[in-house]
């Protein structure tokens, strides 16, 4: 790099001007192709699984350009502050949820060339009640604080002590989130009924019994997993041509499916397994029956695009 030194400070804030300028076109694209419903054309549920699967970014890029690219859209004003480089993309991505047509000016303004700290600060002082996010996070299991010279010298001491059993270690993980306290009491009930299953009382054997239970009704209520299955009856008429849909049939279309959105663009099937949704094939309001072969498996974003697209 042959520069000298103020060339070389220069043509840096040059670059940087340019990649504000690219990141401002980059969401109002994304925006465009959300707002045009490219996405689901192409078989991917959402915008941010599209942004994670087929642009390669992180979930958190994907989470903070999308939260950005809605806000520009709506606000138009934010795109000159962004190229100006008063407002950063995290600090936009914390703000944008707090943005409405009567604060948006005065909070910008307040925003510009503030830190994420100090953001964090402004967006706190709104909502001071707000809470706590919901989160997930992996816990990585401290590794030998000791060196392994110095482990082995520590065993040489209690040689009477038999070498633990190297068994692989169970990813665990922490999980936090704020609840209300109606939550809180129905936690402190379920913990006491399951007081003779789960003894010491630890959160995570009563979490994982309530999920437990709660999976096993709603894949009941989803699936129309019988129990028992009864014997299927013969369709008639009436069940063909009805909205309801008969518990055998559920189950059957949610079985062949593989309990995934069977909406496909170019060998691409969408991976959506949440909100599934059951769509008739040729449409019940042109006649379309209620059978196995006339059901299949949508998540809700492509449920309503193809409703929509019947309706063009
Ligand atoms: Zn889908």
């Amino acid at each position: 790099m042959k520069m000298t030194n103020d060339e070389l400070m220069a043509s840096l804030k040059t670059l940087l001007g340019r990649e504000r300028d690219v990141m401002v076109e980059v969401l109002l694209h994304l925006g465009e192709v959300e707002a045009r419903g490219l996405h689901l054309q192409l078989a991917y549920s959402s915008m941010h699984v599209y942004c994670v699967e087929a642009l390669n970014f992180s979930e958190h890029q994907a989470f903070e350009r999308m939260t950005a690219a809605r806000a520009l859209r709506k606000f138009g004003v934010i795109a000159d502050v962004m190229r100006d480089g008063a407002l950063h993309l995290s600090g936009l991505a914390m703000l944008a949820p707090h943005l409405t047509d009567g604060n948006h000016e005065a909070l910008i303004a307040k925003a510009r060339f503030q830190s994420k700290r100090a953001i964090e600060v402004i967006v706190a002082s709104m909502k001071p009640e707000a809470p706590k996010p919901d989160r997930v996070k992996p816990i990585v299991p401290r590794i030998k604080a000791l060196g392994p010279a110095l482990v082995e010298g520590f065993m040489s001491f209690a040689p009477a002590a038999p070498a633990p059993a190297k068994a692989p270690v169970e990813p665990r993980f922490a999980i936090s989130f704020s609840a209300s306290q109606r939550v809180k009491e129905k936690l402190d009930r379920a913990r006491a009924l399951a007081s003779h299953r789960v003894p010491s009382q630890q959160l995570e054997a009563v979490f994982e019994l309530a999920l437990d239970a709660l999976i096993e009704k709603l894949e009941k209520q989803r699936e129309g997993a019988a129990t028992k299955p009864r014997p299927q009856p013969t369709p008639t008429p009436a069940t063909l041509h009805s909205r309801t849909i008969p518990r055998a049939v559920r189950r059957e279309v949610h079985q062949r499916d593989k309990h995934q959105c069977t909406f496909t663009h170019d060998g691409r099937r969408c991976t959506e397994r949440a909100f599934l949704e059951l769509h008739h094939l040729h449409a019940f309001a042109l006649g379309g029956p209620t059978t196995t072969q006339n059901l299949t498996l949508r998540c809700r974003a492509h449920n309503a695009y193809e409703g929509e697209r019947l309706q063009l």
